[in-house]
């Protein structure tokens, strides 16, 4: 079988593709475009994602509150939350985390719900989709305290490459999108050549992040593509390699 690109975070639920969600979502299979991880990150996206991954055998669901959203948990939630992840689209827990960026919750609510979706993780036998923005000390620290054992991926890594290498050694695997195509995006082109490829995933993180040469428009899986290339180009090997392994390594990971 040919070789299709894996898109490991993607977020089609946003509104942002409202006006073409359905012609754009079909159109991916014949672009090359294998498997679509959509992931999670409002308590809107709890229900909406699942309804998405249900409707195209392509799309799979990530169920969980992103850091800047998790003032919107409570216990109740919580446990709808639970019962969400039980469908058997639901291939991980994410995106979850610390952002000290946007600071939108206190850090103390923050970590609370990070530890418990981690947890929750465990007790679903689910891989975990980290989300980290400006509290690499922090998230760290949690993974492991809270991590050890479970399987995931850092997401849009944007660290130091020795926090990858960490990382790696801890058995997860790093999320590389349209940012190692910036010219100012050099700590991750290093990244992308140091770490091993059985441990890269490529991504979007759409709407966000437009790989060049499309930077600042709005982003979609069918411009993975230009990131696979400067992967395959920062390490010399051949585009077909980087497009094989990372579906190989996507496929383990969210045991499609
Ligand atoms: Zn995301």
């Amino acid at each position: 079988m040919k070789p299709m690109i894996f898109e490991s975070h993607a977020h089609y639920d946003s509104s942002k593709f409202a006006e073409d969600r359905e012609e754009l979502l079909t159109s991916m299979q014949d672009n090359g475009i294998g498997t679509i991880i959509n992931v999670g990150a409002t308590w809107k996206s709890v229900t909406t994602v699942a309804e998405l991954a249900n409707a195209y055998p392509f799309i799979y669901a990530a169920l969980g509150l992103h850091p800047d959203e998790v003032g919107d948990l409570n216990e109740e939630r919580f446990d709808f939350l639970r019962k969400q992840c039980q469908q058997e689209k639901v291939v991980a827990i994410g995106e979850i985390g610390l952002d000290y960026y946007w600071d939108n919750e206190s850090h103390d609510v923050q970590k609370e719900w990070f530890i418990r979706q981690l947890n929750l993780a465990r007790e679903l036998d689910l891989p975990v989709i980290i989300h980290s923005r400006d509290a690499a000390e922090d998230t760290l620290q949690i993974m492991k305290e809270h991590a050890q054992g479970l399987r995931g991926v850092i997401h849009c890594f944007s660290y130091s490459k020795e926090l990858a290498e960490e990382y790696v050694k801890m058995g997860f695997y790093i999320g590389i999108g349209g940012v190692v195509t910036f010219k100012n995006g050099k700590k991750l082109k290093e990244i992308a050549t140091a770490i091993p490829l059985e441990k890269i995933l490529l991504e979007t993180d759409c709407p966000y992040l437009a790989p060049e040469p499309h930077r600042g428009k709005r982003n979609s899986s069918l411009y993975i593509p230009h990131i696979a290339q400067e992967i395959a180009d920062l390490r010399g090997i051949p585009y077909e390699e980087v497009v094989s392994q990372t579906e190989q390594n996507g496929k383990e990971l969210f045991g499609i």
